[in-house]
């Protein structure tokens, strides 16, 4: 039996191919693809993931073929992914952050072993992948239950702030919005997002957000009465953002690094030192964090649809893509349907 996938080419373009569907073991789960968003980590990965690798870490599904050995789940069964895998015996499987699991693997992305993503018509996945969809979480809303994860646990490193205390969060990409929205959802009153890009800060002001745009984010703070922020969460992964935030936090203040900077970026250290700011990076999640974002969207705490602003086929990846890699654009997830 064949399948479509979308791979990377040798030219390091995005093309439709046939495969055959692999083997299923009898431990294992195989999916229909339902949708599977396109992240920003796989516009980068296009120009460093080895040829032939299929993407996509962001999927939702329904089952379509269970192994002999699997018991608990059945075919019909609608479903987010985990898309990592973790050996549950390391310590950091013990201590709850499996995310941090020396052994494991991940489907759509070059971290240990590298497994097939969901720009497919269908992937094999191991069964403790799986988490069911309930509620309000629709299998379009399924797909975003990874990002979603992601700012579960960035949200969580600032648990300790004071719910009526400012936290500032750069960047309304896809990670920034989620972010903002897990620190709402975790009672966090006041939650401020800086963006340069107009059509970016407009979604984010659409879901209730103060925002500031323009070069004098210190300005647009004072106009909203927030003198200097006790924590800030940096999504763009850029230097001058990360300098923006440091420049922008109180004495010591809490700086929670996401964004994931493509180069080394050269950083106001000094700053850091002399104010006494606290850093710490976050880096996808726990099994615990994804249990919640998937609760999270079952209970329509985070309404996600919003940000939703393209649904397409899965043949049109490459138009995504080119789409998401302008800065410009006013998409924030574009999901693509097999
Ligand atoms: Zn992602
Ligand atoms: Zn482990």
């Amino acid at each position: 039996v064949a399948m479509r996938v979308v791979e990377l080419s040798q030219e390091r373009g995005l093309v439709m191919v046939d495969r055959d569907v692999a083997e299923l073991s009898d431990g294992q789960v195989r999916l229909d693809v339902a949708y599977c968003g396109v992240c920003g980590s796989d516009l980068h990965m296009r120009h460093t993931m080895p040829p032939g690798a299929v993407f996509g870490h962001e999927f939702s599904g329904t089952v379509s073929e269970v192994g002999a050995d699997v018991s608990g789940w059945s075919k019909g069964d609608a479903v987010a992914v985990l898309p990592y895998t973790s050996c549950g015996t390391c310590g950091y499987c013990r201590s709850g952050n499996e995310n941090q699991c020396v052994t494991g693997g991940h489907h759509g992305l070059v971290l240990g072993v590298q497994l097939q993503g969901g720009y497919a018509d269908s992937v094999v996945v191991n069964p403790d992948s799986l988490y069911a969809l309930s509620g309000s979480a629709t299998l379009q809303r399924g797909a975003l239950a990874e990002p979603v994860a992601v700012a579960v646990r960035a949200a969580s490193a600032v648990a300790d702030v004071d719910r009526s205390e400012p936290i500032l969060v750069v960047g309304a990409g896809p990670i920034g919005l989620f972010t903002a929205l897990a620190l709402r959802a975790a009672n966090h009153n006041s939650v401020v997002i800086l963006e340069r890009n107009a059509a970016r800060a407009e979604v984010a002001g659409s879901l209730g957000f103060e925002t500031v745009v323009g070069d004098d984010p210190a300005v647009g703070l004072r106009k909203l009465g927030i003198d200097q922020p006790p924590a800030v969460i940096e999504c763009a992964g850029a230097g001058p953002a990360m300098n923006t935030a440091i420049s922008l936090l109180r004495r010591q203040g809490r700086l929670v690094l996401i964004g994931l900077p493509m180069n080394r970026p050269e950083i106001d250290i000094e700053s850091v030192i002399l104010k006494e700011i606290t850093a710490s990076g976050t880096a996808g999640y726990s099994r615990d964090d994804f249990t919640r974002a998937v609760q999270l969207l079952a209970d329509d705490i985070i309404p996600a649809d919003g940000l939703i602003t393209a649904v397409m086929s899965l043949d049109a990846a490459t138009t995504a893509f080119e789409e998401l890699t302008d800065p410009m654009t006013s998409h924030v997830k574009i999901l693509l349907q097999p």
